[in-house]
């Protein structure tokens, strides 16, 4: 049996009952399959690949809080240190009820990849909670943020472990844990990304996911001869990345029409109205079924009692920014019946593999979410720059870095994928460049 399929053959005996995971682990193996033939023997000898798939560290603990009605409420807390080859963890923390430490491995793996990318020196890392912030009181998510930190606080810091938002954690969130972090140990560091703008944040970290999504989109399609400019855009998801991907993509003179929460989607063939989609989720913290009560061209869809989506619309682009596996292969066919040019991943692994592979072959372009969507952590790391040198950039300063670091990527990954042969094949050029730096700082600092 090739090396390839044995460690991928391991990983599923090893971590049983974590899909996701798997799914992360077959996907990156899959595509590097060309790498590692090319080199097995000393590949096996060193047990790259095993390292690769084993956390350096997982951590899971207990986080007791009360809730306003003096009940104590249990939840569990997991940080995956996985890979610092090449700089501290740096990654997410997500606070939703599905959250599991098979979730959290997937999210991590992909991180080392994403953050590789980058260009930036952080390793991957995820971490979160089962908890839901979703219909809790400012008080009861202060409580459980303060209890999270309170174990947490004892395995990261500015140089080792450098947590931010993801789904469920946003500003509110990462001020309560920092406040913690900085109680407990007296230290006023870059701990954590995502900060206010009052302590240490950086101006442009709110957008970056959703801009650096489309300034990868667009340099994607302008060196295939096409642009944003006129293109209808199908976007899942409401939060941080599918608001500020619409943004942008309204900027560079597209039209985005969709946008979803948990139950249900907005098609809005006028556009969607962002300043009233703001107001719903970042003030409110409403439902769409407000969006579209508010904005008379708007139609609202029932996901449940319609079972319909986002992806049966008639787009040239679609943006899946809400969660994993949120685009199957049904979705996949609907979308290349009408015509679909680009699918580019805001969020982590949206496409299930079946989906992919059906879009690859239909010749639609498909960016893989650890690509996309790295402007965020991209700018995470230029977040941590600043705060090592005590100082703030402008706005300007930060966005056109981000805006480089993502045409960086696509070029990087796009030279990947024709060096090894397979040219147009992002995903296989996502994960052969994300993983040769990986392996190369691996393979420098020895047997650890
Ligand atoms: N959660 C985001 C991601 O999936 C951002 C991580 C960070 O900024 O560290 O990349």
């Amino acid at each position: 049996m090739s090396y390839v399929d044995e460690v991928y053959q391991l990983v599923v005996e090893k971590n049983p009952a974590q899909p996701e995971f798997h799914q992360a682990v077959k996907e990156v193996l899959e595509s590097l399959r060309v790498v590692i033939e090319a080199n097995e023997e000393k590949y096996r000898k060193d047990a790259l690949l095993e390292r690769l798939v084993n956390p350096e560290r997982q951590l899971m603990f207990r986080v007791p809080w009360v809730d306003d009605n003096g009940q104590v409420q249990v939840n569990t807390g997991y940080r995956v240190q996985f890979n610092s080859a090449i700089g501290p963890y740096k990654g997410g923390l997500r606070l939703h009820p599905s959250v599991n430490i098979g979730i959290i491995k997937f999210l991590g793996f992909e991180q080392i990849f994403k953050n590789s990318l980058t260009g930036l020196p952080i390793g991957g890392g995820k971490g979160g909670s089962d908890f839901d912030p979703k219909g809790k009181s400012d008080r009861e998510v202060m409580a459980f943020c303060q209890s999270f930190m309170t174990e947490l606080h004892k395995y990261i810091g500015a140089d080792t472990d450098v947590p931010a938002g993801d789904i469920g954690t946003g500003a509110r969130e990462i001020g309560f844990m920092y406040g913690q972090y900085k109680r407990l140990t007296g230290l006023y560091e870059g701990v954590l990304t995502g900060k206010g703008l009052t302590y240490g944040g950086s101006l442009a970290r709110t957008e970056a996911t959703g801009y650096g999504l489309l300034y990868l989109t667009e340099e994607m399609l302008k060196s295939n001869g096409h642009d944003i400019k006129g293109k209808t855009i199908a976007v899942s998801g409401s939060g941080n990345v599918a608001i500020y991907a619409i943004q942008k993509a309204q900027q560079l003179g597209g039209k985005p029409v969709t946008c979803s929460d948990s139950t249900g989607w907005v098609y809005d063939p006028e556009g969607i109205d962002v300043a009233l989609l703001k107001e719903v989720k970042e003030v409110n913290r409403a439902r769409l079924t407000e969006y579209a009560a508010k904005r008379p061209s708007a139609q609202y869809h029932d996901k449940k009692t319609e079972g319909t989506n986002q992806w049966s619309v008639k787009v040239d682009i679609a943006l899946p920014c809400a969660t994993q596996n949120e685009l199957n292969l049904d979705d996949a066919k609907k979308l290349v019946e009408n015509g679909v040019l680009a699918v580019c991943e805001g969020a982590n692994m949206p496409t299930t593999l079946e989906a992919t592979e059906y879009l690859q072959e239909k010749g639609v372009y498909f960016v893989p979410g650890k690509a996309a969507n790295a402007g965020g952590v991209a700018t995470s790391a230029l977040e941590m720059s600043q705060n090592s040198e005590r100082l703030s950039w402008t706005f300007e300063e930060v966005d056109s870095k981000l805006q480089q670091i993502m045409i960086n990527i696509f070029h990087n990954l796009d030279d990947a994928a024709k060096k090894y042969g397979m040219e147009g094949n992002y995903v296989a050029g996502a994960n052969i460049a994300g993983f040769l730096k990986v392996a190369e700082a691996m393979t420098a600092q020895g047997i650890v």
